[in-house]
């Protein structure tokens, strides 16, 4: 396992927090029954920290009606339900090491094979490397799991200054964690929270020091992955700087064209 994923499985109680926290205060929350009338497929979605890819995989979610696979969820879930991969990850984890491709790919194949991912599936942190990314295309051409179509990556883009903006700028209410920003979302009275009155704090992590680590190890794992599903035909960029619904109506839309384009290709046919 990468460092990276390891950080993603160690922070990952605190982004759950943050998506709840977002989904519950949104205006934006889908709570229409799911569209089922298209068929989805595996959609990587992918974006720089800051972009907003937990909201809108969670709109994408609700919206067609299928889960989103994250392998930090599937590694604390192998834990925490005793299966043999993660008794085999926490045996690795425990002597320090990193848990590898191979085990992390298993993981994800058993997760595939479950009913509820027929119509499709959110991957969010997977395929994370170009090694993963071959296992994932040639498992799904072989296996021809239901829907038996190839994945489409779609990559949410927001301009480096205007990320920097987005988590520089962040505060968090510490009681009720809603989130401000002092650049585009200020609370009505400085520095205080609208629904209790408390100081608003910045987190640790959302200083221009760790954002710009975290943006080169972003990139630097990104651009392969990119690279291999551009080269494929089967990569969309959209613009994340917009409001959250025109977000989403670009997704949409990018991703129902790559499944115009990719209807031809079925994933048998790699
Ligand atoms: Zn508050």
């Amino acid at each position: 396992m990468t460092a990276s994923l390891l950080r993603a499985v160690e922070s990952a109680g605190a982004e759950v927090g943050r998506h709840d926290t977002l989904n519950s205060e949104s205006a934006y929350q889908t709570t229409a029954l799911a569209d089922t009338s298209f068929l989805p497929g595996p959609v990587l979605l992918l974006g720089a920290p800051g972009v907003g890819k937990g909201t809108q995989a969670q709109f994408l979610v609700n919206k067609y009606g299928i889960p989103q696979i994250s392998t930090g969820d599937l590694l604390r879930g192998n834990i925490a339900s005793g299966s043999q991969l993660g008794i085999q990850a926490q045996e690795i984890m425990s002597t320090g090491r990193l848990v590898d491709d191979n085990l992390v790919n298993q993981m994800v194949l058993n997760r595939l094979h479950e009913k509820d991912t027929r119509r499709g599936y959110i991957l969010d942190g997977y395929p994370r490397t170009l090694e993963q990314a071959h296992f994932l295309d040639s498992t799904l051409a072989r296996l021809s799991l239901a829907p038996n179509l190839p994945v489409v990556a779609i990559s949410i883009v927001v301009a480096y200054d205007q990320l920097l903006k987005r988590i520089t700028g962040r505060r968090v209410c510490p009681i009720c964690k809603s989130i401000y920003n002092v650049h585009s979302n200020l609370p009505t009275t400085a520095g205080r929270c609208d629904h209790d009155g408390t100081h608003l704090l910045q987190r640790p992590d959302d200083t221009e020091d760790v954002f710009i680590e975290r943006m080169k190890t972003f990139n630097d794992q990104t651009a392969p992955v990119v690279a291999h599903y551009r080269n494929l035909g089967r990569f969309e960029e959209v613009d994340g700087d917009q409001p959250v619904e025109a977000v989403l109506a670009d997704i949409e839309s990018a991703l129902l064209s790559l499944r115009n384009n990719s209807s031809l290709v079925s994933a048998t046919s790699n």
